[in-house]
């Protein structure tokens, strides 16, 4: 499925990020070339080489979410590579943040990842423990995320998990909702996702 077809599913409410973890050169190249402009990458050393050289000459045109965890030691690499990053999940993580944005200037924009299935091995806040995350990052550091992000856990219907967190950042004032990927994404659009990810509808398998 090209972007432009992939688009035409999604009316202009919701913003498609590509996610182009382990796709190839070629196809990230074809997904530039059809225009798209949005991408999510999970790692911060694959997306070094990607948009730090490899496609560094169109890096100012896109904009670059992370939307894979983020270890605490990577956050100055982190927030000098990305736009936004979808996946502050714990104070720690904050506080690393914050400190590697006054070497460098700047914070992204933030999203925290909600564990709305509470998977025991999947990172996120936990759904009753988001107001006093949200509260603490104000209270701490002056943060305040501009959405939230989830993953449904995968053997689940992914539409409760959608809903819960659409309403998650509804209660909280919050603008963006990430969530819906290749199997549910019309779901989520439905659901009111703001941002969707995409990777293999729309690139194909992963190598
Ligand atoms: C890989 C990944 C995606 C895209 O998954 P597909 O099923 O290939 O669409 C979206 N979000 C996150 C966080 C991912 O890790």
């Amino acid at each position: 499925m090209t972007a432009a077809a992939k688009r035409a599913d999604m009316n202009d409410d919701q913003v498609l990020i590509a996610a182009s973890k382990k796709q190839p050169d070629f196809k990230i190249k074809e997904m530039l070339s059809a225009g798209q402009k949005v991408f999510g990458e999970n790692r911060v050393q694959e997306s070094q080489i990607r948009w730090g050289e490899t496609f560094q000459y169109v890096r100012k045109d896109i904009e670059l979410r992370l939307i894979g965890p983020l270890q605490s030691n990577k956050a100055l690499e982190a927030i000098r590579l990305f736009d936004v990053i979808e996946t502050l999940d714990r104070m720690s993580l904050a506080k690393a943040l914050v400190k590697a944005a006054d070497k460098h200037g700047s914070l992204p924009s933030l999203l925290v990842q909600v564990n709305t299935g509470e998977e025991p091995q999947k990172s996120g806040v936990l759904p009753r423990q988001l107001p006093l995350f949200l509260r603490e990052l104000k209270k701490e550091y002056n943060i305040i995320p501009s959405g939230l992000m989830c993953i449904p856990p995968q053997k689940e219907a992914a539409s409760p998990h959608f809903w819960l967190l659409r309403k998650l950042t509804e209660d909280y004032g919050l603008q963006f909702t990430s969530m819906g990927m290749s199997n549910d994404f019309e779901v989520a659009v439905e659901m009111g996702a703001t941002h969707v990810r995409i990777g293999s509808a729309l690139f194909g398998s992963r190598i």
